[in-house]
């Protein structure tokens, strides 16, 4: 699989590197710097909500899939996903992780049982994330299906934590998930890719990757 990097010389970027095979890597785009040797069969973008137009015009011109990781979008960014989407697959989530998926489902499919008891989330990320709260925790809240207080901790390099704790007079029920490394997102991230290569044009939910493996 050919492909390119948005956001190359990040974090992200060099665990997407590393785990996609820097052989097949066609295209990088970061601040400083962009190149496109070859066609990409996709582009992934873990970066900046200020880079997506340039990830954008690579996906456009070269007829790339797109695999966006980038959290803060906002909805101009979406309307151009979906967009592009008319015409190339395009993987989106603010999380790629597995566990994250699945504890989605998890609250979609329960939390109307726990509707008067009481709910908050909280999330730890390293010192350098930029935003707050998390992209994480906004989805977990929309899994909830209803407001609740959502905090924030940013220390040391935690890679992401999450936990929504139910609470009543009585009981506390809590979910937790804890990304150990970021090459979990980045594992995440080539199983989108690998899915992006196999789909129609259409805009997906990176849930969709995680309900096509779980029915492997
Ligand atoms: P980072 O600061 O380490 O790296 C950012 C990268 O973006 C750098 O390569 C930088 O050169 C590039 N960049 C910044 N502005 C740019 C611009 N205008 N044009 C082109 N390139 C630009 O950040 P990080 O920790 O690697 O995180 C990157 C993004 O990925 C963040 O939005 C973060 O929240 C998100 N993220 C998502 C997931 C997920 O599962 N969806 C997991 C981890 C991180």
């Amino acid at each position: 699989m050919k492909y390119g990097i948005t956001g190359v010389s990040g974090r992200m970027g060099r665990e997407l590197l590393e785990v996609f095979g820097p052989d097949d890597c066609v295209a990088t785009v970061s601040l400083e710097d962009e190149a496109v040797l070859d066609r990409p069969e996709v582009m992934v973008d873990f970066s900046r909500p200020e880079a997506l137009e340039r990830t954008l015009g690579i996906c456009r011109e070269y007829r790339s899939a797109l695999v966006l990781g980038t959290t803060a979008l906002e909805q101009r960014h979406f309307e151009a996903l979906a967009d592009l989407a008319r015409t190339v697959p395009v993987v989106q989530g603010y999380n790629f992780s597995m566990g994250i998926g699945l504890l989605k489902m998890v609250l979609r499919d329960y939390s109307t049982a726990l509707d008067d008891w009481d709910v908050e989330i909280c999330e730890t990320h390293h010192v350098h994330k930029v935003d707050a709260p998390s992209g994480t925790a906004i989805l977990l809240k929309d899994a909830v299906g209803r407001d609740c207080p959502t905090h924030s901790l940013r220390i040391g390099g935690v890679p992401g934590d999450h936990s929504v704790s139910f609470a009543n007079e009585g009981e506390v029920l809590s979910f937790g998930h804890r990304a150990l490394s970021r090459k979990v997102f980045a594992m995440g991230a080539y199983r989108a890719a690998r899915f992006s290569l196999d789909s129609e044009p259409g805009l997906y939910d990176f849930e969709e990757v995680v309900r096509c493996a779980l029915k492997r």
